[in-house]
């Protein structure tokens, strides 16, 4: 099914904060993750979908029909919230069964539809075990199998894995990919762990004080981002002020980086993006931006090593597997991203 919001705003009454002209479609079958700070709008954005609030203005359409005035019932979503709230006293195939019981199927079939629904998620045999004797991870589990038995039209998740430990969150972000797949489900998928949004989502929508600031795959999310504040908020990044030098350079506050042609004018603020790990140890034939620095931090992480070096009052933060001393470094042009000057 796809969902769309077209030119939706809403603002929680006696307030000036909510959502503001939004304008987003997702596709059939796609999972479209939504990342941003801490209060910027997601779950306003879900609760919108979902038919918890109305908006003020705009439409909320699914599968081409307009659902603005429709009950959170009749648009038949799934959603899984942060707090599982599994029922205590329920068995897992009787948390599972419940939307189907409120939906007058008849006992013998929802059992069924139950069990099946707690095997897709890999917990065949722990159908009559209540949620407290069960790990996190499973009561998760558990959750989602609720959120899909009543075959959902679409699935909205408000940071289902924000509970559990790193390894687990790990095991369960691939295990809604797979679900979701198979199901062919489209999700809205809210998280505020942006590894998480990169890993799962086709697209990743990033908001700020109420508005969509950029809606992209991840690759190009994070390769190509919009604003400063997109670069600095997923990934790591190295975010210089420059000033526009020449059609194929700008300047920073430690030097002059020769860039690729970017067609801006002389004289023009920017926003400089490196990544820390395009930023090269040493020298080579052929690179040119070459700065020499001290290094004033080191971490050894295992795999990769992060540094910073302290390059004319500026650090230039890396990343590398090499473990030799660090006193150059080189940027290639094409790893240079010019953004909007921050001011
Ligand atoms: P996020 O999910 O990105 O953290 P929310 O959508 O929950 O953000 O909140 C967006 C803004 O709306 C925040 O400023 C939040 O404080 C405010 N807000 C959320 N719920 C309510 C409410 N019921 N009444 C008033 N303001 C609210």
């Amino acid at each position: 099914m796809s969902i769309q919001l077209q030119n939706v705003t809403f603002v929680y009454p006696g307030t000036r904060v909510g959502v503001f002209g939004l304008d987003l479609s997702i596709d059939d079958g796609e999972l479209l993750a939504v990342i941003g700070a801490s209060g910027s709008g997601k779950t306003t954005l879900l609760k919108l979908i979902a038919g918890f609030e109305v908006p003020q203005s705009g439409r909320i359409v699914l599968d081409g029909q307009d659902v603005t005035g429709l009950p959170v019932r009749d648009r038949q979503l799934g959603v899984v919230f942060q707090s599982y709230a599994l029922f205590p006293h329920m068995t897992a195939w009787q948390n599972v069964a419940y939307p189907l019981k409120i939906r007058r199927v008849e006992a013998p079939e929802r059992h069924r539809r139950a069990v099946d629904a707690l095997a897709r998620v890999g917990l065949k045999g722990m159908e009559e075990r209540r949620p407290q004797t069960l790990s996190g991870g499973q009561q998760q589990r558990v959750a989602l199998a609720r959120a899909l038995v009543f075959q959902p039209k679409a699935l909205l998740l408000d940071e289902p894995l924000s509970a559990l430990d790193a390894g687990l969150r790990g095991e369960m972000r691939d295990e809604i990919r797979r679900l979701q797949r198979e199901f062919g489900i489209s999700t809205v998928h809210i998280t505020h762990d942006q590894e998480e949004a990169l890993s799962m989502a086709d697209r990743v929508a990033v908001m700020e004080a109420g508005r969509v600031i950029q809606l992209a795959s991840p690759r190009e999310l994070y390769d190509s981002p919009a604003t400063r504040s997109v670069a600095g908020f997923v990934g790591e990044a190295n975010l210089w002020e420059g000033v526009v030098d020449a059609p194929n350079a700008v300047s920073v506050p430690f030097g002059v980086l020769l860039t690729t042609a970017h067609g801006l004018g002389k004289g023009q603020a920017v926003t400089v993006l490196v990544r820390p790990e395009n930023i090269m140890v040493g020298i080579a034939d052929g690179i040119p931006n070459r700065f020499a620095g001290t290094i004033v931090r080191d971490r050894f992480l295992g795999a990769v090593r992060r540094y910073d070096l302290a390059v004319g009052g500026l650090v230039i933060r890396g990343q590398t597997g090499i473990r030799d001393p660090i006193e150059t470094v080189s940027i290639r042009p094409e790893h240079i991203r010019l953004l909007p000057s921050a001011s």
